[in-house]
């Protein structure tokens, strides 16, 4: 009996049953597509569904809380936040420019053509868009949209990255998270 009692406390300091919060199945996207045809849409709408999923699952919990950067389970650039707080910032929704806790991720979404750039997507402070390159776009699946879009969604969070490829941007949290996202939206039947 006390052997099990040991075991269970075990595994849930593991957080095997650890349950997600009820914020993580309510959470909402808002993704308004701007002058977009109907087969775009449909690729941004099939990666909205993979989020639902991702963002439902307890994976993309357990993920988060433990990425780890310079052997600590932290994210770089994390202006000070815990992993735990991090999670809780996204499901809390809070866009700078929308600073309500909306339990959403309230995004435009423009698409604009440049054949001669390395840049896939990018966003600016003081919008509430994001913007996609179509040369990557076109060729992107629904896992990699829902990559880019929550990458570009966590700068409208307020974090941020080096700009130049260094050694720890992929620890930041735009990217470290959408790798997770991206990992997770290739392999949606473990959610
Ligand atoms: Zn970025």
């Amino acid at each position: 009996m006390r052997s099990l009692f040991l075991l269970l406390s075990i595994l849930f300091s593991l957080e095997v049953f650890a349950e997600v919060p009820e914020a993580a199945h309510t959470f909402e996207f808002n993704v308004k597509m701007l002058r977009m045809s109907r087969n775009r849409e449909e690729k941004v709408n099939e990666a909205i569904d993979l989020l639902r999923r991702i963002f439902a699952s307890q994976e993309f919990r357990r993920r988060i809380l433990n990425h780890r950067f310079k052997g600590r389970k932290a994210f770089a650039n994390n202006r000070g936040m815990s992993n735990q707080q991090i999670y809780n910032a996204i499901l809390a929704g809070v866009e700078r420019l929308k600073p309500t806790r909306n339990n959403a991720m309230d995004l435009e979404l423009e698409l604009y053509t440049d054949h001669d750039s390395k840049v896939m997507g990018y966003t600016l402070p003081r919008s509430r868009r994001v913007w996609m390159n179509t040369k990557f776009f076109n060729r992107h699946t629904p896992a990699n949209v829902a990559s880019n879009l929550t990458h570009e969604w966590l700068h409208k969070l307020g974090f941020d990255h080096d700009y130049k490829a260094t050694w720890k941007r992929k620890y930041s949290v735009p990217y470290g998270i959408g790798y997770i996202v991206r990992d997770l939206a290739r392999r949606p039947w473990t959610l």
